[in-house]
């Protein structure tokens, strides 16, 4: 199999724009030491700091002594490293690692609204953070309007003098649709208020602050760490706005406390030095598997096929060397179906029922009646989530055609092929 058929586009985009490309992120230019000399820097053991000077304590709470550690929930050295890392990776100042993906997201909305307040979010959101604005955030007295994101003049028209945050992930979980980044961060300026990109499905691909975005979040439970061990997140921003998550005084990631533990964040550190080499592969194989089961006659959504309405837009946002990534969405009609299918396929060890995504195995589930069950079922039909789709997460296969071969014989033996075209 050769590269072209896998990236087709580099073909008819002359070597142009691989001329053109520099890597966005700067992981590679990152070099940490072990206070013995080790080569992976040591882990903090240790949730609270000695001071030499009672006074230098004190600057530490008055956020005046900079380098000092003071207690593990406001900073750790080991998650320094690691959010230092992925401060490079996305291209931002500096970063805020967080012990969830909800706990950077949730962190971030609140130290960026008050009550009164309202938020403009895509709605084809990560389950999660949809129910935290839909059924949370109201207590709090913060509102939100959910808008189609691929449409620029909805959104703006959401905006109003309350507005404090616009919110959309760069990829949409699990519709995989693609927010039009550089076109959401115009309107947000206009207005005067942050753009928050949840990145979670494209990390490498997109960098969304060189496209305008204010505040990068991820939810490294998935591709970043890649090993599905641990859950965990991290807030990429401004030193001015990561200061803010971390005050003493008012800060949301401080004071509601979702810290993650040194161990983890020196585990994740270690998983990330792959995370390039993954991100490949992934992607790879997923514009493998999307040809050819788009071409078996399903419905197929993957932003590398051309049918994908925002094929174009991805295209021009992402960083060619690492694909159009991992996840990908078929329809097989209904939920009955896409149980049995994928039933079969983990009977035949293709991969695993499971939810998440960014294993080094396939992992499928039915969004439908699992990650997206928040929201409710008028609201998925309207925003196109039909009760038959099955989100893969494609995994890091070596031989991508023999697990095609293998799942088309899981399609035959429960009944799709035979109203598809062979
Ligand atoms: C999983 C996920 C989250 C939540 O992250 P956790 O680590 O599970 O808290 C947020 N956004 C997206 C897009 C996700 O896939």
């Amino acid at each position: 199999m050769t590269f072209d058929l896998i990236f087709p586009y580099f073909e008819d985009q002359s070597n142009l724009i691989i001329m053109k490309y520099k890597p966005a992120d700067h992981i590679q230019d990152l070099q940490y030491f072990g206070e013995f000399g080790g080569v992976n820097p040591s882990i903090s053991d240790s949730s609270t700091y000695t001071f030499l000077s009672a006074k230098t304590m004190f600057d530490t709470f008055e956020g005046n002594a900079d380098g000092c550690y003071l207690y593990s929930r406001h900073s750790s050295p080991s998650n320094l490293y690691l959010g230092e890392a992925l401060a490079a990776m996305e291209g931002t100042e500096t970063a805020n690692v967080a012990a969830s993906g909800m706990g950077a997201i949730t962190g971030a909305l609140l130290q960026l609204c008050m009550a009164g307040d309202h938020v403009v979010s895509s709605r084809t959101i990560y389950g999660g953070t949809y129910a935290f604005l839909k059924n949370f955030a109201p207590r709090l007295n913060i509102e939100t309007t959910f808008v189609d994101i691929t449409k620029l003049d909805l959104v703006e028209a959401a905006i109003n003098e309350d507005t404090k945050v616009l919110y959309c992930e760069s990829v949409s979980n699990p519709l995989l649709e693609v927010a039009d980044i550089e076109g959401l961060s115009k309107i947000a300026k206009k207005h005067n208020i942050p753009l928050v990109v949840d990145n979670t499905f494209s990390p490498l691909s997109i960098t969304p602050s060189q496209l305008g975005a204010d505040i990068v979040i991820h939810s490294l439970t998935k591709f970043i760490n890649g090993s599905s061990d641990t859950v965990g997140g991290v807030t990429c921003g401004t030193q001015d706005f990561i200061n803010a998550l971390r005050s003493v005084n008012d800060g949301a990631n401080m004071l509601l406390g979702p810290t993650m533990d040194s161990m983890r964040s020196a585990s994740i550190l270690k998983n990330m030095r792959t995370l390039h080499i993954r991100m490949k592969q992934h992607s790879k194989n997923a514009m493998y598997l999307a040809q050819k089961f788009e071409a078996d006659g399903f419905r197929t959504v993957y932003p590398g096929l051309p049918s994908h309405p925002s094929h174009e837009l991805f295209k021009k946002m992402m960083n060619p060397d690492y694909g159009f990534g991992g996840m990908l969405t078929l329809d097989v009609g209904n939920i009955d179906k896409a149980n049995e299918l994928m039933e079969l396929m983990q009977e035949e060890n293709l991969g695993y029922l499971a939810v998440s995504l960014g294993f080094y195995k396939t992992l499928f589930s039915a969004p439908g009646s699992s990650t997206s069950s928040e929201i409710p079922e008028e609201e998925q039909i309207e925003m196109g989530l039909s009760n038959g789709l099955i989100r893969f997460s494609i995994g890091l296969d070596n031989d991508i055609e023999r697990t095609y071969q293998m799942m088309k014989n899981c399609m035959r033996k429960v009944g799709l092929l035979e109203t598809q075209k062979v």
